[in-house]
């Protein structure tokens, strides 16, 4: 048996539960591993509230770290008592153990601690497809990144001082925006006190940013257009605030042929080869020194509940982690 937190409605975070439930054994292609962390995200707050659906009664969470404990027919790149961590679908991480495809399931390197690979994965990987495969970035050029000092933003600000990039980055506070700064941000914009399509323009000369990576969504979607050179690129890959209202795609070529995209991790990783790639081009820069994934909350499985109202309460920043045992 092992604790899981589950929701049965959709609904704010007083929905989560904890049960009991049988684990049982892997079949083909399947893994069971023992959590010893749990990643929160953003994506869990989507689910919850029934933003992104799912069938329901249905436990949450989607990163984790811990070790193998035993491995269906056909896994070949893991085994028993390998530690391991994952982004991964299906939701159900926050637990202590469950049974789940392994595709997605990858060894982690001598050095990453459990808390550490729990808390990097989703995130990690998301700012890999963004940097390297939703548009070929190159050393110079210029990006405009919402919400730089949370979960994903302050691996983002790490990878672009390591390759090269100009980062400008937005925080809803002056000591969210110097986290971000320390972190390698270039310049950071309080978009609570500031406007930040006029400070893109000040910072960049009025020629603006090659590429926007926007997770805030229906706040920032427009003014973020607004922020782009022509023939630029507007990377639209999350809602934190809410959905983005539906586009009129002609403002697109009236701003200067812009290009608008809306990737999801899930499709990048869903081949097991490229999902290996991604974590070791990931984890190369973790154990490089060149990012430091900052756990800057922790609560206990079962305080999801507070865990997922700091995180919407905007009172987050970098990683949060549910610890086990
Ligand atoms: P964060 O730690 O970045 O938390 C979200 C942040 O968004 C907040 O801390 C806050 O920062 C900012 N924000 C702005 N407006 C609001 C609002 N109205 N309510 C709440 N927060 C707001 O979360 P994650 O690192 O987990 O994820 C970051 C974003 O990236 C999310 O939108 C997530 O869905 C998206 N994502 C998308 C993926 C994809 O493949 N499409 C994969 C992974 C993440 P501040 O106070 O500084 O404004």
């Amino acid at each position: 048996m092992a604790q899981t937190a589950i929701i049965e409605a959709f609904g704010g975070p007083e929905q989560f539960k904890l049960v009991d439930r049988p684990v049982g054994e892997p079949g083909p292609g399947e893994v069971r591993i023992s959590h010893r962390s749990c990643g929160l995200n953003f994506i869990d707050v989507y689910q919850r509230t029934g933003l992104y659906p799912l069938n329901l009664p249905h436990a949450l969470g989607m990163e984790a770290a811990g070790v193998i404990e035993a491995v269906g027919e056909g896994v070949t790149h893991l085994k028993e008592g390998d530690r391991a961590a994952y982004a991964a679908a299906p939701p159900g991480a926050y637990c202590e153990a469950r049974v789940m495809p392994a595709a997605q399931v990858c060894p982690l390197p001598e050095g990453v601690d459990f808390e550490t690979g729990a808390a990097m994965m989703l995130k990690g990987l998301t700012v890999n497809y963004l940097f390297h495969r939703t548009t070929p970035l190159k050393r110079g050029d210029t990006v405009l990144f919402h919400a730089a000092a949370g979960g994903v933003g302050l691996i983002a600000c790490q990878w672009a001082r390591d390759e090269g990039i100009t980062l400008i980055g937005t925080a809803g506070t002056d000591e969210k925006c110097q986290l971000a700064l320390d972190n390698g941000a270039t310049h950071c914009i309080n978009y609570r006190t500031a406007d930040f399509k006029a400070e893109v323009a000040k910072l960049t000369d009025g020629k603006g940013v090659d590429v926007v990576m926007d997770s805030v969504g229906k706040d920032t979607f427009e003014g973020s257009l607004d922020c782009l050179k022509p023939l630029g690129m507007m990377i639209s890959f999350g809602n934190a605030s809410g959905p983005v209202p539906p586009v009129n795609i002609g403002i697109l070529g009236g701003k200067g042929s812009l290009k608008l995209t809306r990737p999801t991790l899930f499709t990048h990783i869903a081949d097991h080869a490229a999902c290996q790639q991604m974590a070791a081009e990931l984890f190369a820069k973790v154990t490089s020194g060149a990012v430091k994934i900052h756990i800057d909350q922790r609560f206990a499985l079962a305080d999801v509940a507070e865990a997922h109202r700091t995180l919407e309460a905007r009172k987050t920043t970098g990683s949060t982690v549910l610890t086990l045992g």
